[in-house]
């Protein structure tokens, strides 16, 4: 079975998935933006049985566009935020594809939110 990690920028805060993502989604909506920095975020839902967290973490909870709450978990010396909690999908443990560094890892499947999607942002999405 497939082993991967994920981890934060200093390393301390990691998660271990076995198997593959039940679905990688890729997120242009404005939250994403500022969580990561950057012009999308990448989520890859594992279910919850199939995670193991190791490292120490702080939380950020707050209210998604749908109306349900996300519980995000980050490294409190480098700030990453590794992984979340929809509570959209609570059989699920989101984890950033980023913090996996692995550019072999499945390509998202659907994005969301692409009224927000920078314009020269496209993306190929393996549907
Ligand atoms: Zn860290
Ligand atoms: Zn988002």
């Amino acid at each position: 079975m497939t082993t991967r990690e994920a981890c934060c920028s200093c390393g301390q805060l990691r998660v271990i998935c076995q198997g593959e993502p039940v679905t990688v989604a890729l997120c242009h909506c404005r939250e994403c933006q500022r969580r990561t920095g950057s012009a999308y975020g990448i989520a890859a839902f594992f279910a919850r049985a199939d995670v193991l967290v190791s490292g120490t973490y702080l939380d950020y909870d707050r209210p998604a566009d749908s109306g349900f709450r996300v519980l995000h978990h980050f490294c409190p010396s480098c700030g990453s935020t590794v992984f979340w909690e929809p509570s959209r999908k609570p059989e699920t443990v989101a984890v950033a594809v980023g913090a996996f560094a692995a550019p072999d890892f499945p390509a998202p499947r659907k994005a969301v939110f692409e009224q927000h999607r920078h314009p020269w942002a496209a993306v190929v999405l393996d549907r």
